[in-house]
């Protein structure tokens, strides 16, 4: 079975065409520029890349491209539309209504609008790719919505809420909602299989650390709580992104610098983080190396992602009355042994035993990296959101 997947932004449609009883790659690419002027570029496997740049004036321009490319007599790797079985969507939001993916259809549509407020940036593109979708392939091709937030959504109110006016949360379904729900779901399933182990009997703490960054704590098979909020604001401090500070930070700034709304959320979301403290770069490979040629700045901020995601794992472990498994995963999780090591320095207090014998120089590879004595398991999970969306948009059609 074929399955296409496509992660849609305002400018841009991602996509990878699966075979999913192999769960090989056949093709992917990335449409960007749309709306601007165009360029799309796309790799089928075993082939040269080639790239376009005719102009992609929308999405459902840029969506026919993709499956021109993909039909292409010459770089295309099937050789008709039809053999694509169904169609996986990332969108960001899925609100209070969503803890699965689920094929879409008109009330689904209603909904991720509806969510439009929470996820101004990429709800409104998810649901244009989808549509486009809908216009361009062949009708009744099904499309499945795989929601970031679901996951997250078996929280008890206790993680979810704040502790703001009760009204004013109901009133605008202000609460914590959580993201990067699909590499959340993915690593922990993933581990356990890794393990041998029952998903079900396993308190698993996932650390998916990327540009943007979050954990999970994960027990009796479900989400516990999670560091995202309402946003992808809130939890540690990210590439430009702040994570959680003291709220009465906000107003402080907006009125001795006189920001507006839009400025301070730009602050927050774009020049804040290890960035914003290090004055070098938000790319943690930047920062290891002026860190080590003792750039202070470039140091605090490795130091404060370190203790930040030390004290949420500490915290997660906690609140399930113990941790029996902690994996590592996304682009700094999966690549960057010296974080993994500082967050887990200090742990040994709960039955942490870290051999950095295997963690050293170990990148991308599923792994254990703590010793056979620990009483936790450390692992590194390398994460594949795609692929976890064409497996939930098969699951949904079968
Ligand atoms: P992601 O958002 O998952 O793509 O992760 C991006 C972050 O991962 C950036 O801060 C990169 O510095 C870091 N990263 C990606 N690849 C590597 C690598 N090979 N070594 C060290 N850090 C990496």
């Amino acid at each position: 079975m074929k399955i296409l997947v496509i992660n849609c932004g305002s400018s841009s449609a991602k996509f990878q065409l699966f075979d999913i009883d192999t769960g090989d790659v056949l093709a992917k690419g990335n449409a960007e520029r749309i709306g601007i002027d165009g360029k799309l570029t796309y790799k089928p496997a075993g082939k040269d890349e080639f790239v376009s740049t005719e102009p992609m004036p929308d999405h459902k321009v840029a969506v026919r491209m993709i499956l021109d490319a993909l039909v292409d007599p010459e770089h295309g790797v099937i050789s008709d539309v039809s053999e694509i079985a169904a169609v996986g969507h990332r969108v960001l939001h899925g609100g209070k209504y969503y803890s699965e993916s689920v094929i879409v259809n008109d009330d689904v549509k209603k909904v991720i609008r509806e969510c439009f407020p929470l996820g101004p940036l990429h709800n409104p593109a998810n649901l244009i790719g989808i549509e486009a979708c809908e216009d361009v392939l062949p009708e009744g091709t099904p499309q499945v919505a795989v929601f970031d937030t679901a996951f997250h959504q078996t929280m008890p109110p206790k993680a979810y809420t704040y502790a703001l006016p009760y009204e004013l949360s109901e009133k605008y379904d202000i609460r914590r909602y959580g993201f990067h729900g699909t590499s959340h779901r993915y690593v922990s399933h993933r581990v356990a299989d890794f393990l041998g182990k029952k998903y079900e009997d396993l308190r698993i703490i996932t650390c998916h650390l990327g540009n943007g960054s979050s954990f999970a704590a994960v027990k009796d098979g479900k989400c516990q709580d999670t560091s995202m909020g309402l946003t992808p604001l809130a939890g540690i401090c990210m590439g430009t992104r702040t994570g959680d500070i003291d709220p009465a930070i906000v107003p402080f700034l907006m009125k001795n610098e006189r920001f507006t709304p839009d400025e301070m959320d730009t602050l927050l979301n774009k020049q804040s983080g290890v960035q914003g403290v290090s004055g070098v770069s938000s790319d943690f490979r930047d920062l290891e190396k002026a860190a080590n040629e003792g750039n202070d700045r470039a140091r605090l901020a490795l130091d404060m992602f370190a203790y930040q995601g030390k004290k949420i794992i500490g915290s997660y472990a906690a609140a399930m009355g113990g941790v029996d498994v902690i994996v590592f995963t996304a682009g700094i999780g999966e690549n960057t042994d010296h974080m993994r090591k500082a967050m887990c320095e200090g742990l040994e207090f709960m039955g942490v035993e870290f051999d950095d014998s295997v963690n050293a120089g170990l990148r991308g590879k599923e792994a254990i990296i703590s010793k056979p004595s620990s009483k936790v398991t450390v692992c590194v999970i390398p994460t594949n959101e795609e692929l976890a969306i064409a497996q939930e948009t098969e699951r949904l059609v079968r």
